[in-house]
């Protein structure tokens, strides 16, 4: 494997800090150019020099010359502000983009590198949520090559591999349950912000574990997994599987169903979209079937997690419906975080942006930026109404 130059957007992050450790693993066939990262000055300057990178853009602007100040002794070379990520990620010294921002914020780069025709490691799942349509029809058009992180979607990737383009019958995404799986309705009601960031098996950010407390995440990947394998929504099943060690899978028409499996461990994923199609050794904990014992399935409750149904929803009537179910909950999960609202509040806000907020059929990217907008402002005020 000839060595891959990679930009890591959103650094600091869980992801971005689980992509340094796996480079870190493989020093030889990766090289790190470029980081990002919002306001993590300190991390971000000392990822900056132990990977001796070519740049770094710090994205708050007002933070730009305590970086400047730290990298400037070690020649590296230091940007501010969103738009210099956009410009950046278009760079010949690039292969490999690694989008690990959170949420909506990360589409703008996203396309930027898509349109370079850069090799997407996607794990920003917000960006085909909100814009899939168009970021998959622009890969087309630049030969981009886009490589699922997001767990499940690694799973359903090397599912495929080796099947000769054979159609997929179903794709079951498997799902933990999160912290509440459990619980009953009335109790999850009153759920606290630490209960809902104690995820049994995933190691993730503050966004990512709320979601999966409710579930949105499991319908945010539903979206993300339509628009990668261009799996209609009706073909794609949500199984709920408490162990985490199927990380997905794919049933063909004659019933044969290929799974992927590992002990939750995002590096892997993230790994295997550095070195596709080659595998590398990884320092990770392996499987021992005899210890597992056995697995659990079982369905999802709908009537617990309405989030799941929300996701269908926005899938069948298309357009912007997606766009706005993820700037809504975005808008609800933060304020969650800020204990301004309850649990359940997450969900209805989302319901209410859904049926509140104009719908266009066929959006173009200013589009998109214009419905996430109006999504944000209109959950802002439901929001402030219940808090
Ligand atoms: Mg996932």
């Amino acid at each position: 494997m000839e060595k891959r130059h990679i930009a890591i957007l959103g650094s600091t992050g869980s992801i971005g800090r689980q992509a340094l450790d796996v480079i870190g693993q493989h020093r030889d066939l990766f090289e790190v150019e470029l980081l990002t990262a919002n306001n993590s000055t300190d991390l971000l300057i000392q990822q900056a020099i132990e990977f001796d990178v070519n740049a770094v853009v710090i994205c708050n602007k007002d933070r730009y010359q305590e970086v400047k100040d730290a990298l400037d002794p070690h020649d590296i070379k230091v940007f501010a502000g969103m738009q210099s990520v956009c410009d950046l990620v278009t760079g010949d010294n690039i292969d490999i983009v690694l989008t690990s921002m959170v949420g909506f914020s990360g589409l703008s780069s996203t396309v930027a590198a898509v349109n370079a025709g850069k090799t997407i490691a996607l794990a920003n799942k917000e960006t085909l949520v909100a814009a899939g349509k168009i970021v998959m029809d622009l890969a087309a058009r630049t030969g981009a090559r886009i490589l699922p992180v997001d767990s499940e979607h690694s799973a359903i990737f090397q599912c495929l591999m080796g099947s000769a383009g054979a159609p997929i019958e179903k794709i079951h995404l498997t799902a933990s349950g999160g912290p509440f799986r459990t619980w009953s309705r009335e109790d999850i009601a009153k759920a606290t912000r630490a209960q809902a960031l104690n995820h049994p098996n995933w190691s993730m950010g503050s966004k990512i574990t709320i979601d999966s407390a409710t579930m949105m995440n499991k319908g945010l990947e539903i979206i993300e997994a339509r628009w990668l394998f261009g799996t209609p929504g009706d073909k794609i099943e949500v199984v709920i599987h408490p162990e985490s060690i199927i990380h997905s899978m794919i049933e063909y028409a004659d019933g044969s169903v290929i799974a992927q499996m590992g002990h939750p461990d995002m590096r892997e994923a993230i790994q295997f979209a550095f070195s596709y199609p080659f595998r590398l050794p990884l320092n990770n904990r392996k499987l021992n079937f005899a210890e597992l014992g056995g697995m659990s399935f079982f369905a999802p409750d709908l009537e617990k997690f309405p989030a799941l149904s929300l996701a269908y929803e926005s899938l069948e009537k298309g357009g912007n419906m997606a766009c706005i179910m993820n700037a809504a909950n975005e808008a609800a999960v933060a304020a969650f975080l800020q204990e301004r609202i309850g649990f359940y509040d997450i969900t209805s806000v989302v319901r209410d942006c859904m049926d509140g907020v104009d719908f266009v059929a066929d959006p173009d990217l200013d589009t998109i930026f214009a419905t996430n907008k109006e999504a944000f402002i209109k959950a802002g005020e439901l929001i402030d109404k219940i808090s």
